[in-house]
């Protein structure tokens, strides 16, 4: 999904019998499945959308793209930002009259509404310096920055696994989720940001920004040209719904043809079609939370 993600916006473009076709490569141990890896190719058609095919390349490196079969690559979203979706419920605000404490107490930061369980990012790159309770703060964590910046994530359900004090994270890398632990009255994040021991409006440094497209390395483009024509061949493989949609859990492979017959080696292709599942899940989330008022005073700390 996230490589749609400039081109496609899962909880509003999508319709049903739009159609959605993923290849990936899936390891096996003899008989036991282990993992399946990156996407190496994606189709998505829609009735809003239109008709968009990305190819990965090269297929096993780790700083592969995802290309256009024309060769263009897809735009990328850099983001700076602790959750996808960014809906301030409190504002900084270091003179607040604090809405459980009757007193005036500053806010720190910016609290976002977010249901439980929502993914919290990594602000930037960094070093985790906390991941543990802190009182009014809830499951909190501290990540230092360079240039002595730190953020700080607060009320948070759970931490993700693996963080805990020392250990190095990316930006954009999955911290926690969000919660109401603490001092909360509902679930939120609670977002701050501080630089050299002074708090700022954490809204100031926050940005999306999406590259552009730009062509293949001319060095790549035979090697990629005959991927995509496999890729293609993988993709035009797999049927896409004229008899049906698959039952949930049904595998394309179970219903249809083999696939073509110049296959690659390590990979078994797996095919779906869906009918975007995890965007109704979005939809039915999305509805939730606008019953909920979160325009009361409710906030934290
Ligand atoms: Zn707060």
């Amino acid at each position: 999904m996230e490589i749609f993600g400039p081109y496609i916006d899962f909880a509003a473009d999508t319709r049903d019998g739009d159609i959605f076709k993923v290849i990936v490569a899936a390891e096996w141990l003899g008989e036991r499945f282990i993992s399946y890896d990156a996407p190496q190719a994606i189709y998505y058609k829609g009735a809003r959308t239109g008709e968009i095919t990305a190819i990965r390349f090269p297929p096993d490196a780790e700083n592969a793209k995802y290309y256009k079969p024309d060769g263009m690559a897809l735009k990328e979203i850099i983001s700076d930002v602790p959750l996808k979706t960014i809906r301030v419920t409190s504002p900084f605000n270091l003179g607040r009259l604090h809405p459980i404490l009757k007193v005036r107490k500053p806010h720190n930061g910016v609290d976002l509404a977010a249901p439980i369980g929502t993914p919290v990012y990594a602000f930037a790159d960094g070093v985790v310096r906390v991941a543990g309770e802190r009182g009014a703060m809830g499951n909190m964590v501290q990540i230092d920055h360079s240039g002595q910046v730190s953020t700080y994530y607060g009320h948070l359900h759970r931490f993700a696994s693996g963080i805990k004090g020392g250990v190095r994270v990316r930006r954009g890398q999955v911290i926690g989720y969000v919660g109401s632990t603490g001092r909360s009255t509902g679930p939120h994040l609670h977002f701050g940001y501080r630089k050299k021991n002074a708090w700022f409006d954490p809204m100031k440094f926050l940005s999306i920004k999406t590259t552009n497209e730009k062509m293949i390395v001319t060095s790549l483009k035979e090697g990629f040209f005959r991927r995509v024509k496999t890729m293609l061949a993988f993709l035009d493989a797999i049927d896409t719904g004229e008899k049906g949609p698959l039952a949930p859990g049904q595998r394309q492979d179970e219903v249809t043809a083999p696939l073509p017959a110049e296959k690659e080696k390590e990979e078994t292709p797996e095919a779906g079609e869906e009918k975007t599942e995890a965007t109704k899940g979005d939809k039915e989330g999305e509805k939730t939370e606008k019953r909920t008022n979160w325009n009361s005073e409710w906030q934290d700390d």
